[in-house]
């Protein structure tokens, strides 16, 4: 028995914190926890991928090693080198495309292993992503991961900031660029509320 579980939330809620949690939780019972994680610049050093929270505990931030994923990449191909793990944990999964998410169930049946993804639900214009459709489409198991507005109210889509105003146009994916996220709730960002935000 094997699950695939999706975990979403809007940014900054918390995700990339819970997954280096759940990872070191199964690590410290001694088992192997495959983490990878989406990178969308082709100039990386592989060995050098981690998964980084924000979260600062001690001085310290939490991260774990992952292996980094694009659309071209054979997670498969990385497990056979790599070996069966216990769990498989996926940061950044909104970023998978339709047939990688395909693959990791495929993966969960052929290991009979856990496999968690985290990411988000939508884009800055409210669109699922095409990895996140596909996970609500297949995941045995969703659950929302809350976080607030600057209102109070519960946060469930991520403005796009750009030079201190709000945009709703553009690609889905940016690279770079002085631009920034917040997570706002509806009523926030049909009305553009982002006058409260606090930079974390
Ligand atoms: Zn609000």
């Amino acid at each position: 028995m094997s699950n695939l579980y999706f975990k979403y939330g809007v940014m900054g809620a918390g995700k990339t914190a819970r997954a280096i949690m759940q990872a070191y939780d199964y690590i410290k019972k001694g088992m192997v926890v495959s983490v990878f994680k989406c990178v969308v610049q082709d100039d990386i050093d592989e060995n050098n991928v981690f998964l980084n929270s924000r979260l600062n505990i001690s001085g310290n931030n939490l991260k774990i090693k992952a292996h980094p994923f694009n659309k071209n990449t054979d997670l498969n191909r990385i497990l056979e080198l790599e070996g069966k793990p216990n769990v498989i944990i996926v940061d950044e999964a909104q970023f998978l495309n339709r047939s990688q998410v395909e693959m990791l169930d495929s993966i969960r049946v052929k290991y009979n292993i856990d496999i968690y993804c985290y990411g988000l639900k939508t884009d800055f214009k409210r669109e699922l992503f095409e990895g996140t459709a596909r996970l609500i489409e297949l995941a045995d198991e969703i659950e929302e991961i809350k976080s607030k507005c600057h209102c109070g109210k519960n946060a469930t889509s991520n403005a796009r900031v750009v030079n201190g105003k709000m945009v709703v146009e553009g690609e889905k994916i940016s690279v770079g660029g002085d631009e920034l996220y917040i997570a706002l709730c509806n009523d926030c960002y049909n009305n553009r509320n982002i006058k409260e935000y606090k930079k974390i």
